[in-house]
């Protein structure tokens, strides 16, 4: 049975360094929550802290009402699946997926058919008798994440899984990982630092930073509405122009920039009179020779490459401003470096953020 993971002001330390930072959140039942956050923000601690490896220095850990702080790893009911894999190398794939079946004491008829079941949801029954070093890598991370399903946790944790993998596998694993957890409905947190991962696969995520959760939410709510420059610029790619708010009433806002006034339709935080403000504006909503009456602005043409199904244009406003603007199905070539071009922006494409949250 699928427990909620209850996050109750968590703190975990190592020596000076607060990798996790006072932390609480409720992860629900059958979710799949990721963990995102740059090298170092403390996302394996967290879920070392989930798993029972660390003790939190202070705070509560709780599986749906019960409290788990003192409860050793193996009796947490927790399924693993590390970024190395951590197979035994010289067992066979049915040896390694056996492995919790036994020391659960199950008979031999039940942990062969739940050998055979977990190897076909991950598309791996002719392998049950291969030594797991005669496999690739894509090949044993599946068998790592059959020997975390095949124990039905209560919770499936994964570290980094698909890290090791190249792009096209990545993006493989990706797909099934999410049929999977559709099917189980298994509590799932998912550790990782590339944000199209967290993007295309999760329910909702927290981005981390400093041992923190600096926003929790859905993708679209956190790649729409980000809550301070980091996210913005760490989930998905923008732009960023400077300045201060001149009006601003009802979720509408003129900005003072060097570069001339900024007219937003877009304001999701509160703000005071003459505050400094970051403006994030994502490189696909801004439009080259377009028709949008506001917000223009005069570019040269720094570079273009093509990519198919979009073409990205490096623009140069000033010495001190570069935008990147990213335009879909691009049809033949119109623009070339050294360009004039007018630059516009829709007023619902540009989000005010607060510098220093
Ligand atoms: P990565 O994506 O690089 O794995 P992360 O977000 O998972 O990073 P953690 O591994 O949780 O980050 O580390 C958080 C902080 O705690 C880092 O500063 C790290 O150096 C420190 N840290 C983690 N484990 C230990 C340990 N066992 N002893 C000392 N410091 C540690």
């Amino acid at each position: 049975m699928s427990v909620s993971v209850q996050l109750n002001h968590i703190t975990k330390a190592f020596g000076t360094t607060l990798a996790v930072n006072d932390i609480s959140l409720t992860i629900e039942s059958g979710e799949l929550f990721f963990l995102l956050g740059p090298s170092g923000c403390g996302k394996s601690t967290l879920l070392r802290v989930i798993a029972g490896f660390y003790k939190p220095d202070t705070g509560k850990l709780l599986f749906d009402d019960k409290e788990m702080n003192k409860v050793p790893p193996h009796q947490r009911n927790t399924g693993m699946v590390f970024q190395n894999y951590a197979l035994w190398p010289h067992m066979t794939v049915g040896e390694n997926i056996e492995y919790g079946l036994r020391l659960r004491k199950l008979s031999n008829s039940t942990r062969n058919e739940k050998i055979t079941s977990v190897l076909e949801m991950v598309e791996m029954s002719e392998y049950r008798d291969r030594p797991v070093n005669t496999l690739s890598g894509g090949q044993q991370q599946r068998i790592a994440l059959a020997r975390a399903l095949v124990i039905e946790p209560s919770v499936l944790l994964l570290d980094e899984p698909l890290s090791n993998l190249d792009a096209a596998l990545r993006q493989n694993l990706r797909d099934e990982i999410k049929n999977i957890h559709r099917r189980t409905k298994i509590t799932t947190i998912y550790v990782t630092h590339d944000q199209v991962e967290a993007i295309s696969m999760a329910d909702r995520m927290a981005i981390m930073n400093d041992g923190v959760f600096v926003q929790v939410g859905t993708p679209r709510e956190i790649y729409q509405h980000p809550a301070d420059p980091f996210v913005a610029s760490f989930v998905g790619e923008t732009n960023f122009i400077s300045g201060n708010i001149k009006e601003n009433a009802d979720g509408k806002a003129t900005i003072e920039t060097p570069f001339g006034v900024l007219h937003t339709e877009s304001v999701f935080h509160d703000f005071t009179l003459g505050e400094e403000v970051c403006c994030s504006i994502r490189p696909e909503t801004i439009q080259l020779n377009g028709n949008i009456s506001s917000n223009k602005l005069t570019a040269k043409v720094d570079a273009v490459t093509y990519l198919g199904r979009v073409e990205e244009y490096a623009l140069i406003i000033s010495d001190t401003l570069k935008l990147k603007a990213i335009i879909h199905n691009p049809g033949t070539e119109t623009k070339k470096p050294g360009d004039t071009v007018n630059v516009s922006i829709s007023p619902d494409a540009i989000v005010p953020l607060p510098i220093n949250n």
